[in-house]
């Protein structure tokens, strides 16, 4: 006897009808240009109505070289725009049959376009926020960070907190003077701030420096006992013989500084706050349009800015589109989930239903979780810095409310962990229904729960990905920014068989979301593209080159992958009839030539929904 539907199109059902959404069904998502189902099922309004008759569009784009991450159609020369969606893509000569007296006539002039790139994984507000700080990512010493923040405290009023970010001692050319463990001693950042607290975050984010009068505000003593889950280091004065911090708070001690700075925050009047933070947003906006980007997946917002970015959504005042993870208490996302749900359909500037958790830290400052010792630090394993009890609790809650999860692991251990609690919150969830292999990835695939970062996996896990439809968001411009500490955190086999497995993962059939987690890194998706497709380091060593991705690949990774990653592919993550209008024009073409010279690359123009969110100085769609 023959089954009219096999096991696993009987489980789909059953998930389609659970989660209400339609299954992919291929057994390679990362080729579906446009799941069909799902574009038919869902009516997308138009969000701008048209003001053409009905055979002609409002633009025609002309003269492109356009790579549409489609594959029934992966190159064109045109397309053709009603609203805020695309009605055709195909040749120049096709296109003049949707030109009609009111059709506006752009022309990238012989420039490639692509669909507007989706950043995978960022912190928006974060990102608005670093540009307001002092950027220290450039600094190649430590006395260059304690001259910038010289420049700072000089402008100043005595009392004002001078914050920055970007550091990392790994890319200075020279450790400083008595460091601890490669980290500076505050004194000389003292010296010349005695009346200015100063919190410099890590490039990393795990781990921040403090001046000796913010930890004086702190009360932090070298008696101070750590949080769980952090490390305030310590040094002995070679003289006296005291000991006393050394200004480095690693990890969650972090917050011991952090809480006093956010106090001072909240002492000022609420009209400053607000003005503060919708100049934050601003400045993130307008570094995603300068750079190509027309959506931006927030990794982690509590529910109260969610609330704040709903009400700009409903001002139409987000010219980027938002695909924000909630990352707040389980007491606060059980209350509020259902509540601020938002889909792209409805929404499309702001979709809401992920959710965000960690489960270690960074590997720079010795944070992620391994299964074994740090091959520079033998006595530690790393830190698990969220329980993985109160995950399953957050996994529960997403399955509840249909949300996706998505958990920052990056350490082998930490990833390993992740991917046994989905199984296990799954588990629960199938009661005593099938649990086949085939199962596993039907349920995974219909869920599409994500692991952030991925960075450092066990050669036994990398399969499991595939295997449980579990998403990797992996950012490429990590990959030569970490690689210097990364041999020695991890040693040589480690690395070689563990570290950013791009094509491992890739070809075992999973796709992977690239991004750059702004602002750990700077938001330019060309940098990580070509991270991507090089794994070349500043100086031009490569970086375990085998697993690089190929250009279509990283373009992908950087459109239609990383909508799939959001349940989002239907509306966009491709130029193909029926999507969102977003796309990007560049000033050259990265997807051919020259490899060296694909870091030159910048975004000519950016659309958004059919309108023009951003030129470059001295270029222009549409031709006068
Ligand atoms: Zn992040």
């Amino acid at each position: 006897m023959v089954p009219i539907l096999s096991p696993l199109s009987v489980w789909q059902l059953v998930l389609s009808v659970y989660l209400g959404v339609a299954v992919v069904d291929s057994g390679d998502v990362r080729a579906e240009a446009a799941p069909r189902a799902a574009v038919q099922g869902v009516a997308l309004p138009v969000e701008r109505e048209s003001a053409s008759d009905d055979r002609s569009a409002d633009i025609v784009l002309v003269d492109a070289r356009i790579h549409t991450s489609d594959r029934e159609r992966p190159r064109a020369e045109a397309l053709a725009i009603r609203g805020d969606r695309i009605v055709f893509v195909g040749s120049e000569a096709e296109a003049q049959e949707w030109r009609g007296p009111q059709t506006q006539v752009w022309s990238a002039q012989g420039r490639l376009v692509t669909p507007g790139f989706i950043e995978g994984h960022g912190h928006f507000l974060g990102l608005g926020e670093s540009l307001q700080m002092l950027d220290l990512a450039d600094a190649r010493s430590w006395d260059d960070v304690v001259a910038q923040v010289h420049e700072a405290v000089k402008q100043a009023e005595p009392g004002e907190w001078i914050v920055g970010r970007g550091w990392h001692q790994e890319k200075w050319d020279a450790a400083p003077e008595g460091h601890v463990d490669g980290y500076p001693r505050h004194d000389a950042l003292s010296a010349i701030s005695p009346q200015n607290p100063v919190l410099l975050t890590h490039a990393s984010g795990h781990a921040s420096f403090a001046n000796d009068y913010a930890m004086q505000l702190a009360q932090v003593t070298a008696d101070t006992p750590p949080p769980p889950g952090g490390e305030i280091l310590l040094v002995t004065d070679s003289v006296t013989g005291a000991v006393r911090p050394s200004g480095v708070f690693r990890e969650t001690a972090s917050a011991l500084v952090q809480r006093v700075y956010q106090q001072a925050q909240r002492r000022r009047t609420e009209a400053s706050k607000r003005q503060q933070w919708l100049d934050a947003i601003r400045r993130a906006n307008e570094a995603c349009l300068a750079n190509g980007i027309t959506s931006f997946q927030d990794a982690g917002s509590s529910i109260a800015t969610i609330d704040a970015l709903a009400e700009l959504a409903d001002e139409r005042a987000l010219p980027v589109r938002l695909w924000v993870m909630a990352r707040d208490s389980n007491e606060q996302l059980d209350r509020h989930l259902a509540r601020v749900r938002r889909e792209p359909e409805q929404s499309p500037y702001l979709t809401v239903r992920a959710i965000k958790r960690a489960i270690d830290g960074a590997l720079g400052p010795h944070g992620a979780w391994l299964l074994s010792p740090y091959e520079d630090l033998s006595t530690s394993i790393g830190l698990n810095t969220d329980s993985p009890t109160s995950i399953e609790e957050t996994a529960r809650l997403a399955l509840r409310e249909k949300y996706q999860l998505c958990v920052h692991a990056i350490g082998d251990r930490a990833n390993r962990e992740v991917l046994d609690l989905y199984q296990r919150v799954w588990a629960e969830a199938f009661g005593d229904r099938p649990r086949e292999q085939a199962d596993w990835q039907a349920w995974g695939r219909t869920l599409r729960w994500r692991i952030e970062h991925a960075q450092h996996l066990s050669p036994a896990d990398i399969p499991r990905f595939a295997e449980l439809g579990v998403i990797p968001a992996m950012q490429g411009i990590h990959c030569p920014s970490d690689a210097v500490y990364v041999l020695q955190r991890l040693g040589y086999r480690r690395a070689a068989e563990g570290a950013y497995m791009w094509r491992s993962l890739i070809d075992s059939g999973v796709v992977i979301v690239n991004g750059t987690d702004a602002p750990v890194e700077r938001i330019d998706p060309i940098a990580s593209f070509y991270a991507s497709v090089t794994r070349r380091l500043p100086g031009g060593p490569e970086f375990f080159p085998e697993q690089a991705m190929t250009r279509e690949e990283a373009l992908l990774s950087y459109t239609l992958w990383a909508a799939v990653g959001a349940h989002e592919e239907h509306v966009k993550g491709s130029l193909s009839v029926g999507k969102l209008a977003d796309l990007a024009v560049w000033s050259q073409d990265f997807m051919e030539g020259p490899l060296d010279q694909v870091p030159g690359a910048k975004a000519a123009a950016t659309v958004v929904g059919g309108r023009i969110a951003y030129e470059a100085a001295g270029f222009k769609l549409i031709q006068e």
